[in-house]
């Protein structure tokens, strides 16, 4: 999926290391986590009483110099990517956050949304707080450094008892480093221990990457705390169910990464054979849109015993900055980054395969691109369900209005974008392929089911919190 798509979130990390190591190994994971966020990037760290932060706009190797490790010191460290879900783009917003509270300096990293900010911000500024972000991840910050409670651990579970909405936190302060989830276990957070230290990232691709075994997955409601080279577990808050995204497992989360037990490329591989049984094409050639759409073909390919092939090239090195969030660019952003293989594609009935459809601009792009190097016809395939409604837990579709398939049916889709015939995986068939209850899922963008109250019609969208600023 590429262009008009939904956006990653965030992608976080903590780091407890004895060695002294940890902003090295955090940005180790960073660059792992890249793809979950390329607005800004950013480190903090701490010694257990003093704090360090470098941050800046853009992607990983843009922000911290490739060639030396970052002049962080420190044993604790927890650094971010992002991509705006809620505040727009600019340095203030950048994380990791720092906040002044009881124990020293919190930094902290949020990957998610809230979808009471804007009326906990109210409230906090009303009690003295103010604000230097437009960020949501902010509120989490105050709610922590305000709560009554002598403890972090327990402050943070008292902040938490307030949250509403999606929530995976990393934070460093009064020297331990701490992990939390939202109830629902909306966001993923892994842990993983090495020699010296622990690790607390996104998804299990960053712990592979800094040679960490992994551990355990911080559950709904769950916190972990490091301190001292202890790791402890409590419940902060009670588990409402398990919603896991299911969008982590269909575009957000890189293949090689393990969610409760799926892993990513298997899931989408799967996703892809279930797709075949149910929308079947007379083709000649299966074709993934790259990367998203590669694992999902592979399965398509394999079910019907049509070959897959490169039919589309991305254009790797424009880097993903490129792509902003504004409409305008997304457009430009299309053409730029995809290219036919003509040899490939020339006289042939392709299959099409992509992860989702969100407005549908992209796909027809790709559709004309494929007629334009002369596709005889052109099957497309969808490995997700239709998105119908928004997401109010950090994934950047803010109103119905711009989702395509909220408006218009599978028939009146597949004419605007020019296919022969469009297929979209059932819900069924979603679940099918991941192994997992339905109960144990967040689908609500495909079935309107939130997990969680939501905010609405106007208040939600990443400017949320700038427009309650606004107003004042
Ligand atoms: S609404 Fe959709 S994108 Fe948002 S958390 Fe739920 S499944 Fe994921």
């Amino acid at each position: 999926m590429m262009g008009d798509t939904l956006k990653e979130e965030c992608g976080v990390v903590g780091v407890y290391c004895q060695s002294g190591k940890a902003a090295s190994l955090a940005l180790l994971a960073l660059h792992a986590l890249q793809h979950r966020g390329q607005e800004s990037a950013g480190i903090a760290t701490s010694d257990g009483v003093r704090v360090w932060t470098h941050k800046g706009l853009g992607l990983v190797s843009q922000v911290f110099d490739p060639g030396r490790p970052p002049d962080l010191p420190g044993h604790l460290a927890v650094g971010h990517v992002r991509y705006s879900t809620t505040g727009s783009t600019r340095i203030e917003n950048a994380q990791p956050l720092t906040t002044s509270s009881r124990w020293g300096y919190l930094a902290l990293a949020h990957n998610g949304n809230l979808t009471n900010a804007a009326e906990l911000r109210g409230r906090l500024e009303k009690e003295g707080s103010s604000f230097v972000s437009t960020t949501d991840s902010e509120v989490i910050s105050h709610l922590i450094a305000r709560a009554g409670d002598p403890t972090l651990e327990g402050a943070i579970s008292l902040a938490m008892g307030e949250l509403e909405g999606a929530y995976t936190v990393v934070l460093v302060g009064g020297g331990k480093l701490c992990g939390f989830c939202d109830p629902y276990g909306i966001r993923p957070l892994v842990v993983g221990e090495f020699a010296d230290g622990y690790i607390l990232a996104s998804e299990s691709c960053a712990l592979d990457h800094v040679g960490a075994r992994f551990v355990a997955e911080v559950e709904p409601g769950g916190l972990v705390v490091i301190e001292r080279g202890q790791l402890t577990v409590h419940q902060a808050q009670p588990p409402q169910g398990t919603a896991g995204c299911v969008f982590e497992y269909i575009y957000f989360a890189r293949p090689d990464t393990v969610w409760r037990g799926r892993n990513v490329h298997q899931a989408r591989r799967h996703m892809g054979r279930i797709l075949a049984r149910e929308h079947p094409a007379e083709a000649d050639v299966v074709v993934p849109v790259p990367d998203s759409g590669l694992s999902a073909a592979m399965g398509y390919a394999e079910a019907t015993g049509i070959p897959l092939e490169i039919g589309l090239v991305k254009n790797r090195y424009i880097g993903r900055t490129f792509i902003q969030p504004e409409q305008a660019m997304r457009d430009f952003g299309v053409q730029a980054k995809l290219n036919p293989v003509r040899e490939v594609v020339q006289g042939r009935r392709i299959v099409l395969v992509d992860d989702s459809i969100v407005r549908g601009t992209t796909s027809s792009k790709i559709v004309g691109l494929l007629r334009a190097s002369g596709a005889r016809e052109v099957h497309v395939r969808i490995s997700s369900p239709p998105i119908r409604f928004p997401c109010f837990y950090g994934i950047d579709t803010s109103s119905r209005g711009e989702l395509v398939a909220a408006r218009l049916s599978v028939e009146e889709i597949q004419r605007l974008i020019g296919a022969d015939s469009l297929g979209f995986l059932s819900q069924e068939g979603l679940v099918e392929a991941l192994g997992l209850a339905r109960e144990e899922l967040c689908m609500a963008c495909l079935d309107g089911r939130y997990p969680t109250r939501i905010p609405r019609e106007g208040e939600a969208g990443r400017q949320a919190l700038e427009f309650t600023r606004r107003i004042r």
